[in-house]
Order: structure tokens, then sequence, then C-alpha cells
């Protein structure tokens, strides 16, 4: 072990709040959440202002990758400038008196981290019979390789959008994964300021046994990004990558991340699942998972709200028809589709009210929420009015869910 350094004469030791540029998926919800404006972020990267956090740890919680979950202790008057985080790829080295010896910092400052991790509901944590995953084990500089063996569009011809179901496989190496968690892509080739392309992250789509048990494999929802959200066209540089990538080809590869956002395995557990679009990943995962698993009955209820513009956009739309309903109870909320009403997924758990209501109240119900930002105040807000036609108090359910590791939010 390093000697520890005693920092420069009058000059104590401080914790830096910094974001790790090689899992960042620059979804811009820490600087959002942020309430005191500490965290910018230029082309690159996202930056944490030294001068300005205060540790409270609003941003904690939110971030889908952990990305933020990273300090080192430096001298005060040596802080990383934000100009110095830009130029970063990844994390500096820690010096010997950093993050690991939290003995050389005040009790105080450990105090205020504790309670900044906590957020506003409790540590963001998994479901207590989570299996335990394994995460970072490749990263950027030390990635893995993987085979595209399968790559075949999931929406219908004439639909909007082009989603596609990507199947990539490891051979010989070990690529552990659970359902619920994500992996990094790294695209191949140079940024305008040319410097490698940064990470982007995908949800793993199939269970942990793999797309077909046996094969060291795993697929991906991808849909190619043509527009931003402003709806200005752009090219998503991993979305295209991915959906153009031939069978046969070898795809960089980084993770696996996700500690939280994992499904329970005790029996009698049940699954509220409200997805929009590709966010509907995590959701075949755990889906697949049980489907495997309806032979050993071992009981719980799925309930699914998914959300996309017409069925011809819904990825895996002919499928999940095909699943009896007695296994899951699926609400299909189509938003752009001239033979139903226009219809958003809180739409739909507002009409399933008492269902909703009784399963979040249910603590052997764990709820998951991935896809487009927009949704989730929408989804939380439904979820409310269903506890309040019920005569229950959603502010304490919701931090009750949070503590117990039954309520999951991925949105981007
Ligand atoms: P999309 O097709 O743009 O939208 C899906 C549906 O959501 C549409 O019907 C849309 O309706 C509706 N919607 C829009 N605003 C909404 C709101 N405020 N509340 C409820 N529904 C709303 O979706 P997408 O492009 O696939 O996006 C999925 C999101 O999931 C992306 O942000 C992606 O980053 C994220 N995600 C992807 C993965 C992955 O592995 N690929 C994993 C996790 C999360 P209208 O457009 O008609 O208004």
């Amino acid at each position: 072990m390093d000697a520890m350094a005693s920092p420069p004469e009058g000059n104590s030791l401080a914790r830096q709040h910094l974001i790790d540029p090689e899992i960042c998926i620059r979804c811009n919800t820490c600087e959002a959440t942020c309430p005191i404006g500490a965290i910018t972020h230029d082309a690159r990267n996202y930056v944490v202002k030294f001068d300005v956090c205060n540790d409270c740890g609003a941003c904690i919680p939110p971030c889908p990758t952990g990305a933020i979950d990273n300090w080192r202790v430096v001298p005060k008057g040596s802080a990383y400038p934000i100009e110095e985080q830009f130029e970063w790829e990844s994390l500096p080295v820690p010096q010997a008196f950093d993050v690991s010896d939290t003995a050389a910092l005040p009790e105080e400052v450990e105090r205020q981290t504790a309670e900044a991790r906590r957020g506003e509901g409790g540590l963001v944590r998994a479901p207590a019979s989570a299996a335990t995953p394994a995460v970072n084990l490749y990263t950027v500089s030390n990635p893995i390789q993987a085979k595209v063996t399968g790559n075949f569009r999931l929406t219908e011809a004439g639909a909007s959008a082009d989603v596609r179901h990507l199947v990539l496989d490891f051979g010989g190496n070990h690529f552990p994964v659970l359902e619920g968690q994500t992996i990094g892509i790294l695209p191949p080739g140079r940024d305008v300021q040319g410097k490698s392309h940064f990470i982007r992250l995908y949800s793993v789509a199939s269970p942990r046994e793999g797309e077909r048990p046996g094969y060291n494999n795993l697929a991906l929802t991808v849909k190619r990004v043509t527009e931003d959200h402003e709806g200005r066209p752009v090219g998503g540089v991993a979305s295209n990558y991915l959906c153009d990538l031939n069978l046969g080809d070898t795809v960089q590869v980084t993770g696996p991340y996700g500690s939280a956002f994992l499904m329970p395995n005790h029996p009698g557990s049940s699954l509220l699942m409200v997805c929009t679009g590709t966010g509907s990943a995590p959701m075949r995962a755990m889906t697949e998972r049980r489907r495997r698993r309806i032979a050993m009955k071992e009981g719980g209820e799925l309930m699914l709200f998914f959300g996309a513009r017409a069925p011809a956009e819904l990825p895996y739309f002919g499928p999940l028809k095909k699943l009896p309903t007695s296994f899951i109870d699926i609400n299909l909320a189509f938003s752009r589709d001239p033979q139903t009403p226009r219809h958003y997924v809180q739409d739909l758990i507002r009409e399933r009210q008492e269902k909703v209501a009784r399963l979040l109240q249910d603590p052997d119900c764990y709820v998951y929420v991935c896809g487009l930002k927009a949704m989730e105040a929408g989804v939380l807000e439904a979820f409310q009015h269903c506890c309040e036609r019920a005569g229950v108090e959603w502010p304490a359910l919701r931090r009750t869910l949070l503590e117990a590791g039954r309520l999951h939010i991925e949105t981007y």
C-alpha cells in the first residue's frame, strides 16, 4: 500500500465531486437536477464545478449509470478545474490520500456524503432478493469484443422508426449480465475534435442466461437516431453504427453496468412495468426471464404498460401479443394510431387504477419505469392519482418503495 501523502501545509483536504467520462452517457440528468448550477458540459464531457458544488447529492439518485457517483480527495487549493475535466477520457488515478482513505476526511464530510447519497427517497437500491450483479468488468481501456450474430428490424416496413434487435455473442469470454443491466458500446472512429467517441449505453434485452440459453450471447434494442429531442436532423453515432452492422462484424463492449435496476428473484414477487419505445428492452429481459420459468409456478403477477406511436412502431409487438393473459396483463398505449384514441402510458395507468394501487401497495411488487424522460413525471402523477383514489398517501408510499428497492426509474 502506498504511503499516505500529507496535503501541502495550510491546504486541508477536500472531497471533489467528479463525473466518470468513461461511463457517462451525456443524458443531462445531473445538470438538470443540480439545484445550484454546479454541473456543466461542453460538446464532450459533463463536469462538476468544485467551487460551486455543495455535495447536496440531488444529482446522485437520478444518474442512470453511476458515472456521477465519484469523488476524489484533493488538497483544497489543487482541485481539478473544469477546463481540465473537459479534456478527460477517464478519471485521474486517485492520489495516495484519496477517497479510499476516508479516515483522512473529517467526520462531518462523511456524514454529509451519506446524507447526500440518500437523495430524496433513500439510497437507490436493488430488490433484496436480486442476484448480485457483476459490474465494470470491462472498461474503455480494456473492452471485450463481441461478434454480431443477429441484426433484424423490429418495426414494420412502413414505420417511421428503424428499431433493431441486435444479438451480440461473446464466444468463450465471460460477460455475465442480469436483466435490467446496461452495457456500453464503443463506436469506432473519432469525433469532430479528433477524440475517440465516448461510450453509449444500451439496456440488455435478454434474460441472464442469454438470448438463447446455452449460447454466450445477449440482445440489445436499438433505435436508429435520425433527429434530436427537438426534432432537428442528426445522425446518432452509436445507433447508426449498430443498426448498420452485418453478421460477423465485431463490436467493442464495456460494462456491464447497473446494480439497482434489477429484478427480484423470490417466488411470489410481482413486476409492474411501465415503458415507452426502446425503454422496453429491460422489460423484455424481465418478462422473458419469467416466461422461461412459467413451468416452475413461482407465483407473482406481471403487469405491463407499454407506449408507442402505433402497433407497427412497437418493438416486440408480435411476441408480446402471443403471451397469455394469465401470465402478463398487457396495456398498450398508442399515441398516433388512427385506429385507437390517442393514449400515453399514464392514461392507461389511470384507467387501471384499482389494480395499480393494489400492486403499488403489495410489498412483493417491484416497479420499473424506463424510456423517455418526458414520461417520468406523468407516470409518477398517475401513480399518485391511483393511490389517492385508493385512500393511500403517495409521498409516503413512494418513500417506502424507494427504501425497499421497489421503485426503479431509468429515463433518458
Ligand atoms: P418514442 O418512439 O419517441 O416514443 C414512444 C412513445 O412515448 C410514443 O407513443 C410517444 O408519443 C410517447 N411519449 C412522448 N412523450 C410522452 C410523455 N410525456 N409521456 C408519455 N409518453 C410519451 O420513444 P423512443 O424514441 O423509442 O425512446 C425511448 C427512450 O428510451 C429513449 O429516450 C431512450 O434513450 C430510452 N431508453 C432506451 C434503452 C435502450 O436500450 N435502447 C434503454 C433504456 C432507455 P408521441 O411521440 O406521439 O407524443
